[in-house]
């Protein structure tokens, strides 16, 4: 019967050490290091996203800058305002909530912020460089994972993980992680043939794919680590990738949903802001 990570737990432990060190900050530098949060629109579910990063700096001593624009406005208006973020020092890290409202081009809006702000990890600079290996900020739900991975003593080095989904947010920046630190990998998608033969082969699984309970509880190896990033609200309730119940019958270690990968998200967020913060003053 597999342990449950506890996302919830470990996220308070990790924001007790980045309120100490954004103190530590704070009193080096004469001023907290600070997020900038940008919301186009009203959708229900993004303004949840934004309430919990604005509580979630608030409790570690960040200072945020909250953007509540409306729907109505212009990509000239919002690239005006990432210009406006990019040029303020007292802001070190800018996070423009996605998805923004059709009439927006979010590429367009992501290549203009700053990559030394850019804390969600997802302008093409940082994730080249997480591809070169080098030094960067690194997507939020990824690092989260291999942070819930060392606190329970998993090395990935030698072992088979597979990950479902290749999206640029999640799963091509987990194989990667995952990757430099010696696991071999297997990245599945859509279109690949046998996903339960893949899946049963795996030392560690991450499930990426926003389809609820699709990976099933027998397709996982005795013993596996199982990291859930799904997010999927059904009638049922808010349900993960992972059929749960089956999985944790075989896996040594399995994330929930919710109380897993979603808490440590928001607090990966609040160390990169914390990172762009200390590279901007060294
Ligand atoms: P996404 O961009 O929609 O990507 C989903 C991936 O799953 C794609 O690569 C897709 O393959 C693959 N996929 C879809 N159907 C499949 C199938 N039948 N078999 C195998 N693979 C399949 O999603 P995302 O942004 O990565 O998010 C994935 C899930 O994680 C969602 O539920 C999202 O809400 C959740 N999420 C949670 C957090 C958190 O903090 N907990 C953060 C981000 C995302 P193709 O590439 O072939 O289309």
């Amino acid at each position: 019967m597999g342990i449950i990570i506890d996302g919830k737990e470990l996220s308070r432990k990790k924001r007790e050490e980045i309120s100490r060190q954004a103190g530590e900050f704070s009193r080096a530098h004469g001023r907290p290091p600070g997020l900038a949060v940008v919301l186009v629109g009203q959708d229900p579910a993004s303004a949840i996203y934004v309430r919990n990063k604005k509580a979630g700096c608030e409790q570690c001593g960040i200072r945020s800058f909250e953007h509540l624009l409306p729907e109505s406005t212009t990509q000239k208006e919002l690239l005006a305002l990432i210009d406006t973020l990019n040029a303020d020092d007292a802001v070190d890290g800018i996070l423009v909530q996605l998805p923004l409202p059709s009439h927006l081009q979010e590429r367009e809006v992501l290549l203009r912020i700053d990559p030394a702000k850019d804390v969600d990890g997802f302008h093409p600079y940082s994730m080249g460089r997480l591809l070169m290996g080098e030094p960067t900020l690194v997507p939020c739900t990824p690092r989260g994972i291999m942070y819930m991975l060392d606190e329970h003593g998993i090395d990935p080095k030698g072992k088979d993980a597979v990950i479902i989904g290749r999206s640029n947010i999640v799963g091509k920046p987990a194989a990667l992680l995952l990757m430099m630190r010696h696991a071999t990998i297997t990245i599945c998608h859509s279109r690949t043939l046998n996903l339960d033969r893949k899946v049963a082969s795996a030392d560690i699984v991450v499930a990426a794919i926003g389809r609820p309970e699709f990976i099933r509880g027998e397709w996982i190896k005795e013993g596996a680590v199982v990291i859930d990033v799904g997010m999927n609200r059904t009638e049922a309730g808010l349900k993960g990738d992972v059929e749960f119940e089956g999985a944790k019958r075989r896996a040594s270690l399995i994330t929930p949903v919710p109380g897993g990968v979603g808490p440590m998200t928001i607090t990966m967020l609040l160390d990169n802001t914390l990172i762009a913060a200390r590279a901007r003053v060294s």
